[in-house]
């Protein structure tokens, strides 16, 4: 006999719904606004964190925020097709990048090597390129190395006195700013301090230097400059973990199937889970290709009629399995993944703790097939 005594399937399919809340992002841009008196970027890369570039965007622009930031051309010129008119700056891009199209679509964008700049510089139709020199202060990633700094600056004005391009702005980026003690910061804060006074022996005045990200935002108002680059803080994460932010996702999935099941009963592949005693299990229709990490099989959660309920087994590539106890739920009753938490609903810092990883990777994982609901907002939600 079948361990399965009763299996119902849902009325109808009805997908996992991603719910995107400008509300939230709205209240996290005001917030960050108001802690510094630098301009705002908001950093829309990763399609806004995973919660549309353009919603976030409009809704930060509404919110304090008056630059976006990206790190491919492309995703700048998206923008720029939404309707998006505000200074856009790409610091990610190819020597091969189509420079061209950067100016004719009126993006900035930031040069970290002097192989960039001759690139930019050698093809035509990019008169009057806007450029932000990007130092590395201790990120050994993107951004030109101190030593190759000076060439990078002088050049840079040479082509600037032949009316090539501009520099208008100057950016570092800090490692290990979510912890605000971290010696790096000092350093990275000096490198900078250093690399700006170098630029402006070589003649270069941009009017913006930027540093921080959103955990310096919070924690550290010497890297403000002129500028702070904002991503992960419009989404409700904090780096620093020093202010509370608004979560703005809501995962939903309906349940497909409810079946009771005999103490005993081992539960999806490889049976990493087997029932203690009677108990009812029901089948969620997400799994680890809408962005649930595998690795928190075993300690992720999820609500069911008002209650955290185990997931159980194996997350799958499609599906997860709750275990619903002796309670009951009939198959198409809505399960919340993940959301703000107000409700006791695990958070994407809940998922982040059980997956081993940042939030910034679950909110940008989440929802490839999901449907995608923007909440209504009122007049300061979008523009
Ligand atoms: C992603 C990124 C940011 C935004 O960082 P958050 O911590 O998400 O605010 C800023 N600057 C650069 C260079 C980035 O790559």
């Amino acid at each position: 006999m079948s361990a399965l005594a009763s299996i119902t399937a849902a009325p109808r399919t009805a997908p996992a719904r991603l719910t995107v809340d400008p509300a939230a992002i709205a209240a996290n841009a005001r917030e960050i606004a108001s802690r510094t008196d630098a301009v705002v970027m908001a950093v829309v890369k990763a399609d806004g964190f995973g919660h549309g570039a353009v919603t976030v965007a409009r809704t930060a622009l509404a919110n304090g925020a008056t630059w976006l930031g990206v790190t491919s051309l492309a995703e700048g010129i998206a923008l720029r097709e939404a309707g998006l008119t505000a200074p856009v700056l790409s610091w990610l891009n190819p020597v091969a990048a189509d420079w061209t199209a950067a100016v004719a679509a009126g993006i900035d964008v930031a040069i970290g090597s002097l192989a960039h700049l001759e690139a930019l510089l050698a093809t035509p139709s990019t008169d009057g390129a806007r450029v932000h020199l990007h130092l590395d202060t201790g990120m050994a990633r993107d951004g030109a190395e101190p030593s190759a700094w000076v060439s990078l600056c002088r050049t840079a004005r040479r082509a600037e006195q032949c009316g090539r391009i501009r520099v208008v702005g100057l950016m570092g980026h800090l490692p290990c700013a979510g912890d605000p003690a971290h010696p790096a910061n000092t350093t990275g804060r000096t490198r900078f301090a250093w690399g700006l006074g170098a630029a402006r022996e070589a003649g270069l005045r941009p009017e913006h230097r930027h540093l921080a990200a959103t955990a310096a935002t919070l924690t550290d108002r010497r890297s403000h400059h002129t500028l702070v680059r904002v991503g992960a803080g419009l989404v409700g994460i904090d780096p620093s973990a020093t202010t509370p932010l608004a979560g703005a996702l809501t995962l939903t999935a309906p349940l497909v199937a409810v079946r009771r099941v005999r103490g005993g009963t081992g539960v999806g592949y490889d049976h990493t889970w087997t029932a203690p005693g009677p108990t009812t299990l029901g089948l969620l229709p997400l799994g680890y290709a809408d962005g649930l990490p595998r690795v928190a099989s075993g300690r992720a959660e999820v609500v069911v009629r008002g209650r955290r309920r185990p997931l159980v087994g194996l997350i799958s590539m499609d599906q997860a399995v709750v275990d619903l106890g002796n309670d009951t739920a009939e198959p198409g009753e809505q399960v919340t993944v993940l959301g703000p938490g107000t409700h006791g609903e695990p958070t994407i810092h809940d998922w982040a703790g059980w997956s081993g990883t940042l939030p910034h990777e679950i909110v940008t994982g989440l929802g490839a097939r999901a449907e995608r609901v923007v909440l209504r907002q009122g007049p300061r939600g979008l523009a």
